[in-house]
């Protein structure tokens, strides 16, 4: 038996379910990838086998895996003593730093994780606006505290009914939340006709990564911000995935389009624990000691997490840094699609910098969470266990379409060595 089945169930012995969080469980393997070991764009699983990584720590590790500035970064911050629950110099430099970046950031403040920063955004806006329903856009993803885990029952419908999409979730907190679909402007305005002056604020993923890779119309976007600035409602963008994917300034950079509050996270902390929210300071100024709400934590802004997410962004803002990765993304997405077309597979790649979505079987468009929700699952878990038997993993989560992606470490050569092994796998799926 190979080490990873031993591991599984040893570990299943004293944490819950095996893992240490419940969607590290890959369904196309039925157990989550044991690592021994990673560098660059490669992982070694227990018995030693090595995969091309387009996981990349579900987005966190966008330099790839113990890049060697990160590195650095962390026995600096090491060799002088990792004091935590202190502020140092380097909080304010990394600070600066973001501000300078990202373009609706002109004061921060981290947390841990992105469900973290999506939670205390969300408060900040209650606080400053004195209102307390949120608009948020179905399927798009924010985390995992009660707030934002609501779905719909009935997929397009205009304020459906919503359900918990856990149990334990706190009942009755749905009533301050109104959901409609992704990219749908008729219902957005509609949303505002009728609740504008009660929301506190509107939050989405500004490239919605989490079905696959769906960008929004320049109509429902533009909307979007012209909506919430009539009503008074915050525009919140959710950038814990989309943030330094494909500039420097995230999604909002790209889109032209400039929130009043946002959450950076994973590629943030350079594969350290750090997220980001932030906006204006005349938003950021309620939270306590100049305002009345509360932030806090004492872990919030580990020293090793910092030192390590200033290299990675120091690195991201480099001139040569998109380029590469737009020519990675550009010979990746192409490649995978020859790949389905030789094969005659009804599978679809779609990216934008470096992430992408994979979709099987959708024939229509593809700019909601229905859409997205139409894909063939069980042929993604096909061609996911295909992948990773000859070499390349990619992660299922468990939901619609998943995001996958790359990390800078890829080189055209490893682009091109990963398509090879994508034609195995493709071929498998064709004649199994
Ligand atoms: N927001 C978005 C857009 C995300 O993609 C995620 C994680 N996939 C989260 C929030 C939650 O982040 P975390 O897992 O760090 O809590």
């Amino acid at each position: 038996m190979s080490r990873v089945f031993d591991q599984y169930k040893r570990a299943s012995k004293s944490l819950a379910g095996g893992v240490s969080s419940s969607t590290r469980v890959n369904q196309a393997l039925g157990h989550p990838l044991y690592i021994d070991r990673a560098e660059g764009f490669r992982v070694w699983d227990l018995d030693g086998r090595p995969y091309i990584d387009l996981c990349c720590s579900h987005g966190a590790t966008l330099l790839g895996h113990g890049d060697a500035r990160v590195r650095r970064a962390v026995e600096g911050a090491l060799a002088r003593g990792a004091a935590c629950s202190y502020e140092s110099e380097l909080h304010a430099e990394f600070a600066a730093l973001l501000c300078d970046t990202i373009p609706s950031l002109e004061r921060v403040r981290f947390t841990g994780s992105g469900t973290e920063a999506t939670m205390h955004c969300i408060r900040l806006a209650r606080a400053v606006t004195g209102r307390t329903k949120l608009l948020r856009f179905e399927g798009n993803f924010h985390g995992y505290h009660d707030q934002v885990m609501f779905g719909a029952r009935e997929l397009g419908q205009f304020a459906p009914p919503l359900s918990p999409q856990s149990t334990g979730v706190t009942p009755g907190l749905e009533q301050h939340l109104l959901q409609i679909p992704y990219n749908n402007v008729a219902m957005l305005n509609q949303a505002f006709d009728q609740n504008g002056n009660e929301l506190a604020a509107a939050i989405c993923e500004p490239i919605y990564y989490n079905a696959g890779c769906i960008l929004p119309d320049p109509e429902f976007i533009a909307t979007l911000r012209t909506r919430t600035r009539e009503s008074g409602a915050l525009l919140v963008f959710d950038e814990v995935l989309s943030a330094f994917r494909m500039c420097a300034g995230g999604a909002q950079q790209y889109l032209g389009v400039t929130p009043d509050l946002c959450t950076l996270g994973k590629s943030v902390g350079g594969g350290y624990p750090l997220s980001v929210f932030g906006g204006r300071q005349e938003l950021m100024q309620q939270l306590i000691p100049q305002g009345d709400c509360q932030h806090s934590g004492t872990y919030n802004a580990h020293p090793v997490a910092v030192a390590a997410a200033l290299a990675a962004v120091e690195t991201y803002r480099e001139e040569s840094f998109y380029p590469h990765i737009n020519a990675l993304e550009e010979r990746l997405i192409e490649g995978i699609n020859a790949v389905f077309q030789r094969h005659g597979v009804p599978g679809l790649a779609r990216g934008l910098g470096a992430r992408f979505g994979i979709y099987f079987g959708i024939d229509g468009p593809i700019r909601n969470y229905a859409d997205a929700q139409q894909h063939d699952r069980q042929q993604m878990l096909r061609f996911i266990a295909a992948a990773i038997e000859e070499g390349v993993y990619f992660h299922d989560y468990g939901g619609v379409a998943c995001h996958h992606g790359f990390c800078a470490a890829m080189t055209l050569d490893a682009v091109e060595e990963a398509l090879e092994k994508l034609d195995k796998a493709v071929a498998r799926l064709t004649t199994s």
